[in-house]
């Protein structure tokens, strides 16, 4: 069956406020593609109703970012969203969600200002406020969301946590293309050359894995290995960091368990990638 569209805040409250079962949501800026189904397949499973919000937020995006660019193709969404027999597709417009004298801000200290934090400082702030509002319209038991975007599934953890949200935050593993490019909206944006030169942040996470493997634990020497690896595709590096995944601290050392992030530029587009070191 098709899922209801709504537009309008007031409606959307209302509807879930009717729904008995366990609900599931998952918050998207649209252009879907398999990374966001797994979630949404995830949340069929474990919830009985599940809305999925699609909302391309304004807040999230610095001044010389892609907003006006970023992909967008609601028919085809709603279309892919029919398939998985989602309930309700939460569509708003940015003047329902951010109504002139909007001044509210939710924000999370310290880890929102490493890794993408550096070069985005503004980013997570966007990214908090609008999942906070988010959660206060549709109330969900339970909010999926990718570990992809590893460094922002812990700080709305930590946000619901701060906030005593009844939200519990389900992070769902990586979705990739069969030659490892992690599946992102903006892979849209590459070039067949760039999609090639793209793979180097995965390649560069795994020759990390193969390192460690090897008793290679210096993080300066991993790093370093890695940075000729994306350099020799021609390949920006914002940054490449390894840390501990519950305070996102540096470590020195890596251990098991501990995870790699990186965030580098190809051609003009910046893409992000992790792993969880084993
Ligand atoms: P976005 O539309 O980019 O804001 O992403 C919406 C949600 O989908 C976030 O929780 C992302 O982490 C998740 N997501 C995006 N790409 C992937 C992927 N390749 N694998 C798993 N989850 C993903």
């Amino acid at each position: 069956m098709k899922p209801k569209l709504i537009n309008s805040i007031d409606e959307m409250s209302a509807i879930r406020r009717q729904i008995k079962g366990k609900v599931g949501f998952v918050p998207t800026m649209g252009f879907l593609h398999e990374g966001h189904l797994s979630l949404i397949r995830e949340a069929k499973k474990q919830t009985d109703i599940v809305i999925v919000s699609i909302f391309v937020n304004p807040t999230q995006f610095g001044a010389n970012e892609d907003l006006s660019n970023y992909p967008r193709n609601i028919e085809r969404d709603i279309e892919l969203l029919a398939n998985l027999d989602v309930d309700y597709i939460f569509f708003p417009t940015d003047e329902q969600m951010y109504p002139e004298g909007f001044k509210t801000w939710v924000n999370v200290d310290k880890i929102t200002q490493v890794l993408c934090g550096r070069s985005r400082p503004t980013h997570f702030r966007g990214v908090t406020t609008i999942v906070a509002k988010l959660i206060n319209i549709i109330n969900p038991d339970l909010m999926f969301m990718g570990e992809k975007d590893f460094q922002q599934l812990v700080v709305l953890k930590q946000m619901a946590k701060d906030l005593n949200f009844r939200t519990k935050v389900i992070g769902c593993s990586i979705i990739r293309e069969k030659d490892g490019l992690a599946l992102s909206s903006r892979n849209k944006y590459l070039s067949s050359q760039g999609r090639q030169k793209a793979l180097c942040l995965n390649k560069s996470l795994l020759l990390a894995q193969k390192l460690f493997n090897e008793g290679i634990v210096s993080s300066n020497k991993i790093i370093s290995q890695m940075t000729d690896l994306i350099e020799d595709n021609e390949s920006i590096i914002d940054y490449i960091e390894v840390f501990d995944p519950k305070t996102l601290e540096h470590i020195p050392e890596l251990v098991s368990g501990c995870r790699i992030a990186l965030a580098v530029i190809v051609e003009n587009t910046r893409l992000i990638d992790n792993i969880q070191i084993l």
